[in-house]
């Protein structure tokens, strides 16, 4: 351990690095505190983006992160940036955060976890008096969930180039009041540049959102990336016609090719398992009345892979499907992409400094995909970036219900503490 008199900072041994682990008992009990801002009568948390809720968890997270020795900065979306320090100034700092925002009726753990996992990990720095070679800013990104305003990942968008702050500003709530002036009434809209600037790596330690990691008794996901989706409205054209004297081969029924299409949708989904994604999640039927044939079917279809080659030819195949059935079953038709995100993959050297992390440690893991959005998604398109996924009970998270096993929450946050460590030691910013 060697102190530099200038800069009143600590480097610590290999050794010393390697034996650190984070405190258990503090980051159980800032989950519980957080949970407490916006609790819900059936143990959830109703702390949605810029309200006052959001504003005292915000207050609690900086008075923590003061106390660990971070300097505090706030980005003109209302990101906080909470910086502690490396022992080289030169080198970009090491970013790792999530969001305090939640559902209407959320949980204690989605994104809470992300951001007091990052804080514990620096708190235990600054236990030790120990920083660094990099920076570690811990972030707090602004309104992820997009329930209040819509669309989710705003602060990270917004920060990372794939969306402009007047845009932002101008989105409004159901009230009608804009983000702009609500980010302004609870005091966090920052000044200084909007762009997150230079970044050696980016880690999100996150709940899983799903059943895999439990079902498989496992502990820790290193996650490689984040599915592709491609969401249709699928328009089937019919003639509206008496469902008592028009005869079956007299119609023009929409539904003669939606029940084949839909078939074979599900059919590629199986054909591409286990990561392969069907979801029909609404159908209208119009003019909707039991006795006339439908003049129209209006159909959404949500398809998913975690390869973009997979995601593409399942793209391709249902095209086919579609221009082939309405063809054969003589049915126009109308088919529309209205969202198209590719696969996210997560950056190869991020990855395996989790994997070195969790093997370090001995937690049992396995490499796995996120079929949720996050914040890292964005970050993913500018910087290195990698998450670390934990259990969550029966998979459940949007939920109140929520909830994580300590033993795994605390796994989750040594595998961060130690991927940081890793990270800051193999000097990537000089191999970028
Ligand atoms: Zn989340």
């Amino acid at each position: 351990v060697n102190t530099t008199g200038e800069n009143e900072v600590t480097q610590a041994t290999p050794d010393v690095l390697d034996n650190m682990r984070i405190d258990g008992d503090r980051l159980l009990a800032r989950i519980a505190a957080m949970a407490e801002i916006g609790k819900t009568d059936n143990g959830g948390c109703n702390r949605q983006a810029l309200t006052d809720e959001d504003r005292q968890g915000r207050d609690l997270f900086i008075e923590w992160a003061r106390a660990a020795g971070c300097k505090i900065r706030i980005d003109p979306i209302g990101n906080i940036f909470a910086r502690y320090p490396g022992h080289d100034a030169s080198a970009a700092p090491i970013v790792s955060g999530s969001h305090l925002d939640t559902q209407p009726t959320g949980g204690k753990f989605d994104g809470v976890y992300g951001v007091l996992a990052a804080l514990e990990v620096v708190s235990r720095l600054s236990d030790q008096r120990i920083h660094l070679r990099h920076a570690i800013d811990v972030v707090v990104w602004t309104n992820e969930e997009g329930s209040r305003f819509s669309p989710g990942c705003i602060g990270s968008s917004v920060a990372t180039g794939a969306m402009d702050l007047d845009e932002a500003y101008a989105i409004t709530d159901g009230s009608g009041l804009t983000l702009g002036q609500e980010l302004e009434r609870i005091g966090y809209k920052g000044d200084g540049q909007v762009a997150l600037g230079p970044v050696t790596a980016a880690f999100e330690a996150h709940i899983e959102q799903g059943p895999i990691l439990e079902s498989k008794q496992i502990q820790i996901g290193v996650v490689e990336g984040v599915i592709g989706l491609i969401w249709y409205d699928l328009i089937l054209h019919g003639v509206e016609a008496h469902a008592g004297p028009t005869p079956m081969e007299d119609r023009t029924d929409p539904w003669q090719a939606a029940l084949p299409i839909l078939e074979k949708a599900y059919a590629l989904a199986a054909e591409y398992a286990p990561h392969g994604r069907c979801t029909i999640g609404a159908i209208n039927a119009s003019p909707g009345s039991r006795n006339t044939v439908p003049g129209r079917l209006t159909i959404s279809v949500d398809l998913r892979h975690t390869d973009q080659v997979i995601l593409n030819e399942i793209d391709r195949r249902f095209r086919q499907q579609v221009t082939d059935i309405c063809a054969t079953k003589k049915i126009t038709y109308g088919l529309s992409v209205v969202w198209d995100m590719p696969v996210t993959a997560f950056d190869q050297k991020c990855i395996s400094a989790v994997t070195q992390a969790v093997s370090a440690l001995g937690y049992d893991y396995m490499r796995m995909f996120s079929g949720a959005g996050h914040d890292s998604v964005y970050l993913a398109r500018q910087v290195p970036t990698s998450m670390i996924f934990v259990p969550c009970e029966n998979g459940v998270s949007h939920n109140e219900a929520e909830n994580a096993r300590a033993e795994d929450l605390i796994a989750g946050a040594n595998v961060l503490l130690q991927s940081c460590i890793n990270c800051s030691a193999a000097n990537w910013a000089e191999h970028r």
